[in-house]
């Protein structure tokens, strides 16, 4: 019996060491695999590395780049396109105007009154979606259905669709275009989801004035723009000392005011203000100095446009969250943090931009949108609180990175125009000898105006690179649909009685 005693007593010994050491192998693994995480976090905070210094080459390349993008053409990755636009909207404009806005799945009709003196702007807008098929069939038809949408908005309002003065038309179009006057230009090749074949290389304004005459509006369209120059107008309008314009929403882009002396590659050109809006595309700017990672690496090359628009894909809101969701499957791969590898991990763009945005922003004290947000996006549950501040983290460095580097870009815009207080690319003169006048931003897109900790970080950085100084001269203001209302000031501003002969190339 005794014996019997002792072997149970023997054995439950045994069994007992025998989970303690499982116990023990599973926490020394586990913490392995922890520390594994934690270096993979630890490699991608050094990877985005954004120090003030670094920030300081981004603005040199910016600017230096700009200056090459404006020397000659195909100079620099910047295409640095000339609008035509020679004047800003003062404030004085008066009249009715109108506005198309064509650059995504909607588009938009819009009718502004300005009455002078930078009055409140009210417009009557309207928006409906494109037809798929319209995007991928003719011109004619897509222009057709423009010019219908129109004159019904015109007959609607108080205007006359065929009265005797002629209305002026502004046109908001976000494709690249070539140029060849304020109210005229090429299409270059489409983007997004539009496929017209026998649109590009063809005449953007002419194909839409045809349709207009076609449903006998008496209508002229007076200027051709994309987004960022819309926005530079109606920032203008309302801060006479706004020189530059960024979009930071699925995408990013900037245009800023140029002395016509400066824009090299086009030699002669005159103009009775003697500057103009320049379209810089900086959505393609590249330097060595932007801090890329193997994340960034994949996702571009993966993309349907590799080696294209590589500020982009480390800046705006199309792919902060594909970035946050690449860093969670690689530590999902390397450790059973995240449980087993969700197979919705490795869907591209599974992780939208918005959702990244509600965990970083998350503020209750157990991260419950967090761990909503990684259930129904990511099919992850059930993770441990200290994981999901990891998730958090990894949000955090990936925006604060895109943030500083668009405060570097729009430093770089700064030098460039000798706004920065640094006395321009050439340098010389000392900060404190420079009297530094007040400059406005005007800055648009949903990153920018929804995102609270990416408008923090950029402003942060604005402030580290300049110094409080200067800083203190440079306002941000936030513009709300300049891309449709900058178009129809700018077809006030460029009106026939305006300055459109005023521009000359000698
Ligand atoms: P677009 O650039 O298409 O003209 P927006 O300026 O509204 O339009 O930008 C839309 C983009 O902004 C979305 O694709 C998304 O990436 C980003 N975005 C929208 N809302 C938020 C948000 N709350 N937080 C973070 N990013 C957002
Ligand atoms: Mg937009």
């Amino acid at each position: 019996m005794g014996k019997v005693v002792l072997g149970v007593t023997v054995g439950v010994a045994v069994a007992v060491c025998a989970v303690a050491a499982l116990v023990v192998g599973r926490r020394v693994r586990s913490r392995k695999k922890w520390k594994r995480v934690v270096g993979v976090l630890k490699e991608l905070e050094e990877s985005c590395e954004t120090t003030v210094g670094r920030l300081r080459q981004v603005v040199d390349a910016m600017a230096v780049e700009m200056h090459a993008g404006l020397a000659s053409e195909g100079g620099s990755k910047l295409k640095m396109l000339l609008t035509f636009v020679d004047n800003l909207p003062s404030g004085s404009e008066k009249g009715i105007f109108y506005a198309l806005d064509l650059g995504g799945t909607n588009f938009r009709v819009l009718r502004v009154e300005l009455g002078g003196q930078r009055s409140e702007l009210d417009p009557d807008v309207e928006q409906q979606p494109i037809p798929e098929q319209l995007m991928t069939g003719r011109s004619e038809d897509l222009f057709d259905f423009i010019a219908s949408s129109l004159h019904r908005f015109v007959e609607k309002g108080n205007d006359s669709v065929q009265s005797s003065i002629m209305k002026e038309l502004g046109f908001t179009f976000s494709f690249p275009v070539k140029q060849t006057s304020v109210s005229s230009g090429v299409l270059i090749k489409w983007t997004k989801a539009f496929a017209i074949k026998d649109m590009v290389g063809k005449e953007v304004a002419g194909a839409l004035q045809q349709a207009l005459d076609r449903k006998g509006l008496n209508m002229r369209v007076a200027v051709l723009v994309n987004d960022t120059v819309g926005t530079l107008a109606l920032g203008h309008y309302h801060d006479a000392d706004t020189v530059a314009a960024v979009i930071i929403g699925t995408g990013t882009n900037a245009c800023y005011w140029e002395r016509t002396d400066a824009i090299i590659k086009c030699q002669g050109l005159l103009t009775t203000s003697g500057g103009m809006v320049v379209n810089m595309e900086w959505g393609n700017f590249w330097s060595s100095h932007l801090p890329r990672t193997s994340y960034d690496i994949d996702l571009d090359a993966e993309s349907p446009n590799p080696n294209d628009q590589g500020f982009e894909k480390m800046i705006s809101g199309m792919y902060l969250g594909d970035i946050v969701r690449r860093v969670i499957l690689r530590m999902s791969e390397e450790s059973d943090v995240f449980g087993p590898v969700s197979s919705r991990l490795y869907v591209p763009f599974a992780l939208r931009t918005p959702a990244m945005a509600a965990m970083h922003e998350d503020d209750s004290p157990e991260l419950t949108k967090v761990a909503k947000i990684l259930e129904d996006v990511l099919d992850i549950s059930g993770v441990p609180l200290k994981v999901r501040k990891l998730v958090v983290k990894i949000c955090d460095v990936v925006t604060r990175r895109a943030a500083r580097l668009a405060a570097a870009g729009i430093v770089g815009i700064l030098k460039k125009i000798g706004r920065d207080g640094s006395g321009g690319i050439t340098g010389g003169r000392s900060r404190s000898d420079i009297k530094m006048r007040r400059t406005a931003v005007a800055v648009e897109g949903s990153l920018y105006t929804q995102y609270t900790m990416f408008r923090e970080y950029l402003h942060e950085a604005l402030h580290e690179i300049l110094g409080e100084d200067i800083a203190r001269h440079v306002v941000i203001n936030v513009t709300e649909d300049g891309s449709g209302t900058g178009a129809a000031l700018l077809a006030a501003s460029h009106s026939s009685s305006g300055s459109v002969d005023n521009i000359q190339l000698v």
